[in-house]
C-alpha cells in the first residue's frame, strides 16, 4: 500500500478486493495498456469485504447461460492459476477442489431443475441430472424419499481459498505496476458526462480518465457519488461451521429444497470433518435492506433454517458439534439477483461492477477480464457480457437468475 496518492491516474478503481483487483491484473497484463492504474482500498486488511468473508465456491448451476459462460471460464482460471498469477517464480495455490454442487428438487422443484440443466449443458457443462435411485446409489447417506431428481456437476464445480484468489490478483496486480492506496473514496468530479477526478477522504484528489465502481456493497453510494442510480443493497448472510464425526464419503456443496445449503472443508482431524453451510431467507421471512455495520451472527436461525433441514437431509448431521460462524453481506441487485457491469449510462467513463449478489468470487476472473477489454477496446472481446448491463435497468429488463444461494 503506498501513502502518497498520485495526482493522476489513467483509471482508478474503487476497492480492492476481489473483483477490484482482477479489473488491475486483466488490465495491467494487457500489452496494449500503458496507462497508469491505481486502486483505491479503504481498508486494507479486508475484514469486511465479502470476498473475505464469502464461502468461495464455484458451479456452473444457474439458469442464465450468461452466468454459466461465465462461470465456465472461472473453472478454467482457476485450474490455471498458478501460471496465469506467479510472481517472481512463487505460484499461487487456491486449494481448488473440484467435489460439485447436488442440488436436490421435490417433485414441485423439479420441472425447473430440468430447465436449468438444460441451459447448463447447451453451455458445455458438465452437469448430471440423477434419479433418486441413482441419487441414493451414489450419496447413500442422503435421504431422498420426498425427492423427483437431483442434478450434479460432474466436474468444474466445487470450492476454493477466496482469501488466497484476492490476494493473488492484488500480487500480481502489483507485480504489474498497479499502485494501491490506502484511503476512501469520498467523492467524484463530474464535468457533464464524465467523471474527471475522485476525492478522498483525506482530502486528496486523483484526476483520472476513467472510474471503476469495485466497491462491493457500498457500491450504490459510490455510484451515487456520480449522480448514477444503481438498485444495489447490502443483505446480511451467515456462514456457520460444524464438525461430524461420519464419514460421508464424496460430499458435494449440497442445497436442499429448503435453500439449506453445506459443504465440507478441509481434511477430516480429530473431532471429524469440517464443515460449513447456511440458507437464504426462508420462504415468507423478511429479507431487509441491512446495515452494513450489522455483522451480529443469529444462532437461532441455524438451528431452525440450516441444521433442522440439513439433519432431516442427511441424518449424520444429528450429531454434530457446532462452530464458530460468520457474517458479512451480499452487494443484491434488486432488479434480478445479476451483476450491473460496464458505463454507467451516460456516465460513460464509470464502469460498474456492482450487485454481484452472492457470486461474485467465482465471477471474478470473467469480469475482471471483461471490463479490462472494455477499457481497452470499448466492448467485449472474449465473452460478451453486455446483457449484464446498466440498459437493463431503465429497459426493465431483467436477466433472471433462479439458482441464488
Ligand atoms: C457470506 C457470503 C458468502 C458468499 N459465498 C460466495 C460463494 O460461495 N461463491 C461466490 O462466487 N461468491 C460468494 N459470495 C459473494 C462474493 O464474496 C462477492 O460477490 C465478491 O467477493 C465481491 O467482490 P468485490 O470485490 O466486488 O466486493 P468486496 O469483496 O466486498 O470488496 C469491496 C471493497 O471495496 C472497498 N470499498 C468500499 N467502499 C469504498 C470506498 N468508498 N473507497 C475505497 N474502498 C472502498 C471495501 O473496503 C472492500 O474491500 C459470498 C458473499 C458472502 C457475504
Amino acid at each position: 500500500m503506498s501513502d502518497i496518492v498520485p495526482a493522476s491516474a489513467d483509471v482508478v478503481i474503487v476497492g480492492g478486493a476481489a473483483i477490484g483487483s482482477s479489473v488491475a491484473f486483466h488490465l495491467a497484463a494487457d500489452p496494449g495498456f500503458s496507462g497508469r492504474i491505481v486502486v483505491v482500498e479503504k481498508d486494507p486488511t479486508y475484514a469486511r469485504s465479502a470476498s473475505a468473508l464469502s464461502a468461495a465456491s464455484i458451479r456452473q448451476q444457474y439458469s442464465s447461460a450468461v452466468n454459466v459462460r461465465i462461470s465456465l471460464h472461472g473453472i478454467d482460471f482457476l485450474r490455471r492459476i498458478g501460471e496465469i498469477l506467479e510472481v517472481d517464480g512463487e505460484r499461487p495455490a487456491v486449494d481448488l477442489h473440484e467435489g460439485g454442487y447436488l442440488y436436490l428438487a421435490t417433485a414441485a422443484g423439479a420441472p425447473v431443475l430440468r430447465d436449468n440443466h438444460r441451459v447448463q449443458t447447451a453451455e458445455g457443462a458438465d452437469i448430471l441430472l440423477l434419479d433418486p435411485a441413482a441419487l441414493g446409489a451414489r450419496f447413500p447417506w442422503l435421504e431422498t424419499g420426498d425427492l423427483a431428481c437431483a442434478s450434479f456437476g460432474r466436474s468444474g464445480e466445487g470450492w476454493f481459498d477466496g482469501w488466497g484468489l484476492m490476494q493473488a490478483f492484488r500480487r500480481k496486480a502489483r507485480a504489474l505496476g498497479v499502485v494501491y492506496v490506502a484511503g476512501e473514496v469520498v467523492g467524484m468530479e463530474r464535468d457533464g458526462g464524465r467523471i474527471t477526478a475522485v476525492r478522498l477522504a483525506d482530502g486528496s484528489r486523483i484526476a483520472c480518465g476513467t472510474v471503476v465502481n469495485a466497491s462491493g456493497f457500498e457500491g450504490r453510494r459510490v455510484a451515487a457519488m456520480a449522480g448514477v442510480s444503481i438498485p444495489v443493497v447490502p443483505k446480511k448472510r451467515f456462514v456457520f461451521t460444524w464438525h461430524c464425526r461420519a464419514d460421508l464419503p464424496d460430499f458435494p456443496l449440497l442445497i436442499d429444497p429448503s435453500g439449506a445449503w453445506a459443504r465440507p472443508e478441509g481434511r477430516p482431524g480429530p473431532e471429524g470433518r469440517l464443515y460449513i453451510g447456511s440458507a437464504g431467507p426462508a420462504e415468507g421471512m423478511a429479507d431487509p435492506e441491512m446495515d452494513p455495520e450489522d455483522y451480529a451472527v443469529d444462532h437461532a436461525f441455524f438451528e431452525e433454517h440450516v441444521w433442522a433441514p440439513l439433519a432431516a437431509r442427511v441424518p449424520a448431521f444429528e450429531a454434530i458439534k457446532p462452530g464458530r460462524a460468520w457474517a458479512g453481506h451480499y452487494d443484491m441487485c434488486e432488479l434480478d439477483h445479476n451483476v450491473i457491469l460496464g458505463p454507467a449510462g451516460e456516465v460513460r467513463n464509470l464502469l460498474l461492477a456492482n450487485g454481484f449478489s452472492g457470486h461474485g468470487l467465482q465471477q471474478a476472473p470473467a469480469v475482471g477480464r471483461g471490463l479490462a477489454e472494455w477499457i481497452l477496446h470499448g466492448r467485449y472481446v472474449t465473452l460478451d457480457l453486455s446483457e449484464l448491463g446498466f440498459d437493463r435497468l431503465a429497459a426493465n429488463r431483467p436477466v433472471l437468475e433462479r439458482n441464488v444461494i
